[in-house]
């Protein structure tokens, strides 16, 4: 039987390292719904357009396909485009994709297709309260900003991704204040989820949490995992 766990917060929670982890421990299939918004972003640049003109990008919808490969290689019309998709010119601009109705509603309907043929763990904004909303296990995961921009700025720093500090705090507060107050599916927390401050966690505490939510829950309804 099929299994979706929800892991929705803030930019830079953590949610993708816990998110992977945990899929490899429970043998799910992970799912980065964040690269994909990147992934449409980083086309938009590369074709020169205005990432504030919602008119000049939802047009390209039909110009772009996006893989999620198994291996969390990112493919862009073909183009492996893993690693430019977090450099700061795409993170900078991605809110502004993520907040287009007509571009949500195509990747949305990738992301479902996909929980539909494996159990899944999903992290995202909005997959808890709008992509799977019947999903067992909702994961709210946040963490100060302060915490989150130097993990953010560390994880850059081993990736050779050239940023500041103070640069991954602005952009960190910019897109968690687009993301929350865009009018169609923001990041909020699904009334059923499970908020997991992480601040003073480490990372295996935080895959241990999440493991054991995913499997009391499936012990409650009688899933074997
Ligand atoms: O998860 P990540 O930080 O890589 O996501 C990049 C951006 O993609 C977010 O800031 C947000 O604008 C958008 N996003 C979204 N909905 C999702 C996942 C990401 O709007 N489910």
């Amino acid at each position: 039987m099929k299994f979706a766990v929800a892991i929705d917060g803030p930019a830079a929670a953590g949610k993708s390292t816990i998110a992977k982890k945990v899929a490899e421990i429970l043998n799910f299939t992970y799912i980065d719904t964040g690269a994909m918004y990147r992934a449409f972003t980083w086309y938009c640049l590369e074709k020169g357009l205005d990432c504030q003109n919602h008119d000049e990008c939802v047009k390209v919808i039909p110009e772009v396909t996006i893989k999620l490969r198994p291996n969390h290689v990112v493919l862009c019309n073909g183009i492996d485009v893993t690693k430019q998709i977090r450099e700061t010119r795409v993170s900078g601009n991605v809110s502004y994709i993520a907040s287009y109705k007509e571009i949500r509603l195509a990747l949305v309907e990738q992301q479902r297709a996909m929980a539909s043929k494996h159990s899944v763990i999903m992290d995202g904004r909005d997959i808890g309260t709008y992509v799977l909303p019947n999903a067992e296990v909702k994961i709210f995961q946040i963490a100060s900003v302060e915490t989150r921009a130097i993990r953010r700025y560390k994880e850059n720093m081993e990736k050779g991704i050239p940023c500041t500090l103070e640069e991954i705090k602005e952009d960190v507060k910019k897109r968690d204040y687009i993301d929350s107050h865009r009018d169609f599916a923001p990041l909020k927390a699904a009334e059923d989820s499970i908020e997991l401050d992480t601040s003073n966690m480490s990372i295996d505490e935080v895959v241990d949490a999440v493991v054991s939510i995913i499997k009391k829950t499936a012990k409650e309804k009688g899933i074997d995992l």
